[in-house]
């Protein structure tokens, strides 16, 4: 049976070897409680919770699913319980300031708290993790007394959040919302529509459930400039946050979905419920945004955590399983036949899936780590460094939801196919790693929508200044180990493809200026092409660290060699992948263009 045990020592080494954590947490000042002895407990706890407690529910939560009735959801057995133990256990206040009860932590330990969550048992996950977004976008729009009102219990996980954007008509283009908010005499607004597929829009795990709403006022322009955000609490309370009634939005129908059964999504009707603006009028997009690049962060650990957990299951069969001999000669001469992992298509498999959940947590690691030093120049007003900080996540963030969501769905096909035909079957828990992952390229921004938001957005119309800060680390590492003889082959494949990263964006920027569709017929293949290009510089990275720390040790240590091979894997068989993307992304888009309608 598929089992789940939290890769510490994999996060250890980069948060000790690759990325120095203690180093970066004296200049932050949430850092400075977050001692060595400090995070290795809170790491030791939060494995524990993670295998103990959720992951044996992750397949009830397959099993059961959400039930709907009379407007209220009921989640699978047992999740409840393990919301309560979370909640008992101060888990969700980790990185939460602590003027509104939170333990003030560094956002980075927050990011490895929820990798361990969603790796064991995404579905379960989402509650918080939406609750999380959700207090983001009270705490940086919020004023004052909103975020004294809703911050303290969302912190401390009695009330949670939601993410209302998506309607029957629109869900990437959000410029066609129409759910309606107008003004009342009291200074709130009273909101009317439909929004669907609202994750965690009802649920029993919580005493109230703030929505975060996007809305239009009566007179506002049309398309997103029109578009306001809204809190609207699932119940009304008086002064001292307790319950008084019902406000008017409810849940209509919980949707069945191909995986993550237990975590209900939801049809939502609001039905003139009170709303309180957030942000500015017509400025909602702007402050959603916020919400959304925390809940692209977060889908793209779904990605890692797949990558990881159909590793993990396909391991050990692959040891156990016995099937024909090695061509290369008999490796186990006292068994009927060999075992699966000595075929070199076999080891394929299972290495693109290590180097996809070790190389996705690296990326993750590194956006965790910019997080940290944006919510930093935040809490100390200043905004230039913090608008700095933004842009370069900014620049990461959809590379990092796409990308990790698509190689983890790779992962977890290859997952399946370890295990031949009983991969198919449900008792073995890798169809479901395949299931529940597939949602994680379609939600929070489709991978198309994520490509033109990178090249369109973040590249051309950014003049690729965020592009050039990150091609300048590159640069700058390469510059500083080209001559190390045991690095050499590495580098040379990772300056080979990141000068072709450079050309290739000028290439199509060049285009797109004469052509607007080169964009569009460009994007997804740039954005794999970018994400393999960024993958590779964390791998060698981890292949210098694994490097250093190796000679500090006496004979070889099967981890850091393990890295260093994993290493050399990815820029041997996964690297060379970016070829072809190169080509693609460079074609005319003619052909894509020119057939007209009627001929498909
Ligand atoms: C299980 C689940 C949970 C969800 N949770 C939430 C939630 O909590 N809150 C919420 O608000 N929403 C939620 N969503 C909605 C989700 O974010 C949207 O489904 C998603 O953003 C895609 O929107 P859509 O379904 O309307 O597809 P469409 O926008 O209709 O897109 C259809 C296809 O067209 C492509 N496409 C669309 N526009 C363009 C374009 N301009 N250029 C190129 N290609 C384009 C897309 O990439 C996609 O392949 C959830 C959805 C599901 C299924």
């Amino acid at each position: 049976m598929l089992k789940y045990q939290a890769p510490l020592k994999d996060i250890r080494f980069l948060m000790d070897h690759v990325f120095q954590f203690q180093n970066h947490y004296q200049t932050i000042e949430s850092g400075h409680e977050a001692s060595d002895e400090m995070v290795s407990a809170i790491l030791e706890h939060c494995a524990k919770f993670c295998e103990q407690a959720l992951f044996p529910l992750n397949r009830v939560g397959d099993e059961e699913g959400c039930q709907f009735n009379d407007r209220e959801v009921k989640t699978p057995s047992g999740w409840k319980q393990a919301y309560d133990q979370f909640v008992e256990q101060g888990w969700q206040g980790l990185s939460s300031p602590t003027e509104f009860g939170g333990q003030g932590l560094p956002i980075s330990l927050g990011v490895i708290k929820s990798e361990m969550i969603g790796t064991a048992n995404w579905s379960w996950g989402m509650y918080p993790g939406l609750s999380q977004g959700a207090m983001n976008t009270i705490y940086l729009h919020g004023d004052a007394d909103q975020k004294q009102y809703y911050l303290p219990p969302m912190v401390e996980g009695r009330w949670a959040g939601t993410m209302c954007l998506t309607e029957p008509q629109c869900g990437t283009d959000l410029g066609q919302v129409k759910t309606k908010a107008e003004p009342q005499a009291d200074g709130s607004y009273a909101i009317t529509g439909t929004k669907i597929f609202i994750s965690s829009g009802e649920h029993d795990l919580t005493e109230n459930i703030i929505h975060i709403v996007l809305a239009r006022l009566p007179d506002s322009p049309k398309g997103t400039k029109g578009i306001s955000l809204f809190i609207v609490p699932k119940c009304h309370t008086d002064e001292q946050g307790e319950i008084t009634g019902r406000n008017p939005v409810y849940c209509d129908a919980i949707e069945k979905k191909m995986g993550i059964h237990g975590s209900s999504t939801c049809v939502m009707n609001f039905e003139g419920a009170k709303g309180y603006l957030i942000g500015e009028v017509n400025k909602g997009l702007h402050c959603m945004f916020t919400f959304m690049n925390t809940a692209r962060i977060g889908t793209s650990i779904q990605g890692i955590g797949a990558s990881e957990l159909a590793y993990q299951g396909a391991l050990p069969y692959a040891q156990d399983r016995m099937s024909m001999r090695s061509l290369s000669g008999t490796k186990q001469p006292n068994k009927v036949a060999d075992s699966l992992i000595v075929h070199p298509d076999v080891r394929k498999m299972l290495l693109t899936q290590k180097a996809f959940a070790e190389g996705g947590r690296a990326m993750l690691y590194h956006a965790a780590l910019l997080a940290d030093k944006m919510m930093d120049a935040h809490s100390k007003g200043d905004m230039d460094a913090y608008e700095r900080y933004d842009d370069q996540l900014g620049f990461l963030t959809p590379i990092l939801k796409a990308f990790l969501t698509e190689t983890g769905c790779e992962s977890a096909n290859l997952g399946m196919q370890i295990y031949g035909g009983h991969g198919f079957i449900r008792e073995w828990g890798m169809e479901q790693i395949v299931r529940d992952a597939r949602i994680s390229t379609l939600y929070e921004g489709t991978t198309g929508v994520q490509a033109l938001d990178l090249l369109g957005r973040k590249v051309l119309l950014g003049k690729m200044s965020t592009f050039n800060h990150f091609y300048k680390q590159i640069k700058d590492f390469i510059k500083r180990h080209e001559n190390r003889r045991e690095m050499k082959p590495i580098i040379l494949k990772l300056k080979k493809v990141v000068r072709k990263w450079k050309w290739g964006t000028l290439k199509i920027a060049m285009k797109a200026s004469k052509n607007r569709d080169v964009v569009g017929s460009a994007s997804v293949d740039y954005l794999m092409f970018s994400g393999y290009v960024v993958m590779a510089y964390f791998w060698a990275r981890m292949a210098d660290s694994a490097m250093t720390a190796q000679k500090q040790q006496e004979g070889m240590v099967p981890f850091y060699e393990s890295k260093i091979q994993t290493a050399q894997f990815y820029f041997d068989r996964i690297l060379p992948r970016s070829k072809s993307l190169y080509e693609t992304m460079l074609v005319d888009p003619a052909s894509l263009m020119n057939i007209p309608e009627e001929h498909f």
